[in-house]
């Protein structure tokens, strides 16, 4: 380790130090509280599974103290003017910004995402409040539906406390993309984050404090999904669950939140396409490929991790992203050269190391990686992996793998390249390179998924919806889209008295 990147690691544990104490604590109405049964779980370092904190296992009680705080506060949240509400947001945007590398350097320790990234996680976050507080105005907005001898009018309403359920891929970014849009709509929230990176969810709770958020507002409570994930699917005064993670933890989610009867928007798993037809912009499209495979370590929800290129340029463009993967600085992720670090969690390593065994079983052909880089024997390293020579059948083209794999398929057309595309359970986003405007649009139309992007990585835009279809996902996070979960419809219909009322029962 250089000299600066040694004081960089000091000065991050401090920061831990300071967040989490002896254990980190649950953040229940305004205050840093103990799990109940006094309970914890290791978190552990992605570049050396050394334990950087221990943290509160909460549990069904913790849930319930939680829920109740968040109960208490919702109708005095809900009644909260829409200038002060506004006011408010802007104010934790602000106070993200100002504890921009604190959050950076807490978040990429914690994860294993390189400092690169992460750099960007308080200015997204942020954004995202940003947003939201420009919106509060409009929230409650509805239509006016005039008939013939009545006006019908809609309203919208915060739906009551809402469930937060996220996982441990960008963490802080994906909590204040959840968080925001709730607290904008007049809601309440309990949010448990994930185990593996409780960290920026901690700080996130405590920031909005700081910055004035009334408390019970915003609650947090960690621990394992099978215990307070699921006591929290299941708490009758938790109206809604908005939840990002695997497809099989979200039909967990609504059998365990059916009693209840549930709301839920999902944002699940993703294998998701870039389709390169033999007229792209080939520079271009190596570059959007090998970013939106390699950055973040793969461990990203629209990450396209199925290539699937036009048979005339598959020996060149291969060649091409071969080349980038083998030529990516993978190590220490506080280090600013670094651009794939660590995966989450040895778990999470031995998952993806699985994945080399079995596309070498299935007969594809590895052009990059497949190994875990020489030189970084401890820890969650994974060389960047590119697969080729791939069936759409194998396991490593159905299924996600969430690491820094990616798996090259080959097609002859149009008609073909839609067809392996859409062929998979899932239905996230999808990418696809063309200089041929007419085709852009046809295959945009084909293709099963919530998110394309044509000629482009995957690029943010707030107001548009964000989401995906089939196994991908359940609603839209997104601009106004997110109103639709955190906020119930009431329509109000008021007669000119002009119609004739049914008369019954005269004599
Ligand atoms: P995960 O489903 O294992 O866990 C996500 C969260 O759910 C964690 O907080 C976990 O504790 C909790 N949980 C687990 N079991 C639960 C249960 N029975 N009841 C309630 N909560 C429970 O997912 P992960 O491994 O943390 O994250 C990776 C997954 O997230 C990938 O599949 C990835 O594609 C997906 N993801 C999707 C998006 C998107 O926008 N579609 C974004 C990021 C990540």
């Amino acid at each position: 380790m250089t000299g600066e990147l040694t004081q960089r690691v000091t000065r991050v544990k401090s920061m831990i130090a300071a967040i989490a104490g002896g254990t980190l604590p649950h953040f229940i109405d305004g205050a840093r509280t103990p799990a109940h049964n006094g309970r914890d779980f290791d978190n552990l370092c992605p570049i050396d599974n050394s334990v950087i904190c221990k943290v509160s296992a909460g549990d069904a009680d913790d849930v319930a103290t939680a829920a109740a705080a968040a109960k208490a506060a919702f109708p005095a949240w809900r009644a909260m003017p829409a200038a002060r509400r506004r006011a408010l947001l802007h104010r934790i945007a602000d106070a993200i910004e100002a504890r921009a590398e604190e959050i950076a350097l807490v978040e990429s320790y914690d994860t294993g995402q390189a400092i690169r990234y992460m750099s960007k996680a308080a200015e997204r976050g942020a954004e995202n409040f940003r947003f939201y507080a420009d919106k509060v105005p409009e929230a409650r907005n509805g239509l006016s539906l005039p008939a013939e001898q009545h006006v019908n009018y809609t309203v919208r309403q915060p739906i009551g406390p809402v469930g937060v359920i996220t996982p441990w891929n960008t963490p802080f970014m994906l909590a204040t993309w959840k968080i925001a849009p709730a607290l904008a709509a007049g809601c309440t929230i309990v949010h448990k984050p994930a185990e593996w990176s409780p960290l920026t969810a901690a700080l996130l709770a405590e920031i909005a404090y700081d910055a004035g958020l009334p408390k019970g507002v915003l609650n947090v409570v960690h621990g394992l999904g099978e215990s307070a994930g699921k006591s929290l699917t299941e708490h009758p005064d938790i109206k809604a669950i908005s939840f990002v993670g695997e497809s099989l933890t979200g039909s967990h989610i609504m059998v365990q939140g059916a009693p209840t009867l549930k709301r839920v928007l999902f944002e699940l798993g993703g294998k998701n396409p870039v389709i390169v037809f033999d007229d792209a912009n080939i520079d271009r499209a190596v570059d959007g490929v090998a970013f939106m495979i390699w950055s973040l370590n793969g461990e990203r929800c629209t990450s396209s991790s199925r290539l699937l290129v036009q048979k005339g340029i598959e020996r060149e463009f291969l060649a091409a992203v071969a080349e980038r993967a083998k030529a990516l600085k993978v190590g220490h992720p506080l280090e600013p050269a670094t651009e794939v670090g660590p995966l989450i969690h040895p778990r999470q390593h031995q998952k993806v190391m699985s994945y080399m065994t079995i596309a070498r079983e299935e007969g594809a052909t590895v052009l990059a990686g497949g190994d875990r880089p020489q030189g970084l024997e401890a820890g969650n390293f994974v060389s960047p992996t590119l697969f080729a020579q791939a069936r759409p059948q194998m396991r490593i083209a159905q299924e996600e793998i969430f690491g820094p794999c990616l798996t090259a398929l080959s097609f002859t057309d149009e008609a073909e390249a839609i067809a392996i595309a859409n062929d998979v359970r899932y239905g996230l986003a999808a990418y696809l390179w063309t200089r041929d405007v007419g085709r852009a649009h046809r295959v945009a139309d084909a293709l099963e998924a919530g998110m394309i992007w044509v000629n482009s990585e995957n690029n943010r835009h707030l107001p548009a919806p964000f989401g995906g279809m089939k196994a991908s996902g359940i609603g839209r996070d997104g601009g106004d889209y997110a109103f639709e979960h955190y906020m119930e419809q009431k329509n109000i219909c008021i007669a000119y008295d002009t119609h004739a009322v049914p008369r019954i029962g005269i004599k």
